[in-house]
């Protein structure tokens, strides 16, 4: 889950990856963008089954995280379940996951325990950890329109490192991208920080040919409006407004 609040801007004068006719396999970008040489040679070992519940949108994106995350990790440990709705009868698989006591859900918000406090005193190990790849409102619609989700024990991160992933607009400095809020979660399952540093290697790669190649960095919303460069003119509605005060604020919305 993307801790993004709207709908990621259009990319604007992001180049977009150069069309080619064929994609690389093990990253599944274009070959001319192949991240393949940042991908650890061989899937990384890990014992914590990832779901990743992904937006429909999120697949269509140019520059999204879910692949080059799934590129790393043995395929029986991460499956990706693309949808809106998810329900025992079209998926029972994901409903046994969402049953299973030691299953836990990354989301943010006032129940969630933060993760490496909860699995110091759970008293069964999380086995699985389901992982919601949207903007900030699409993973909400999807956390609280499937009753499903909130079977499992609720967990964030409570993480001081920002985000790296700079070539999307994110709402506040503490935004993650999936790719990172998963590379964050299963290196506190796994307490192995090597699994962070692995999974972050083709991201790091990523922005940097990004920016390499043209693409500005994007500074997310709430430093824009704390220095005053904020493009935009300041929305009428007054709940927007609102929002955005908040966001001035660094209150967490
Ligand atoms: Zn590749």
């Amino acid at each position: 889950m993307k801790q993004n609040q709207q709908d990621h801007p259009p990319t604007g004068p992001l180049p977009n990856p150069l069309p080619s006719l064929t994609a690389s396999e093990g990253c599944s970008r274009p070959q001319k963008v192949c991240l393949c040489p940042f991908l650890p040679l061989h899937p990384l070992h890990i014992s914590t089954h990832l779901y990743i519940i992904q937006h429909p949108a999120e697949e269509s994106k140019v520059l999204r995280t879910v692949p080059l995350l799934a590129a790393c990790l043995p395929q029986d440990k991460c499956k990706v379940k693309i949808g809106r709705r998810f329900s025992e009868e079209r998926d029972p698989e994901l409903s046994n996951v969402c049953r299973k006591s030691d299953t836990l859900i990354l989301y943010p918000g006032a129940e969630a325990a933060n993760l490496e406090e909860f699995i110091l005193d759970s008293p069964t190990y999380p086995s699985t950890i389901i992982i919601i790849d949207g903007t900030w409102s699409q993973a909400k619609d999807i956390f609280y329109k499937n009753s499903l989700f909130r079977l499992p024990k609720q967990v964030q991160l409570k993480t001081s490192i920002s985000s790296q992933y700079v070539i999307r607009t994110q709402p506040t400095n503490r935004c993650l991208s999936t790719l990172e809020c998963a590379a964050a979660a299963l290196s506190i399952l796994e307490k192995n920080n090597y699994i962070q540093e692995t999974l972050l290697r083709p991201l790091q790669a990523l922005c940097s040919f990004q920016l390499q190649h043209g693409a500005q960095i994007r500074l997310s919303k709430e430093h824009l409006l704390k220095n005053g460069l904020y493009p935009k003119p300041m929305p009428k509605n007054k709940r927007k407004l609102r929002k955005m005060e908040l966001l001035m604020n660094s209150v967490k919305i």
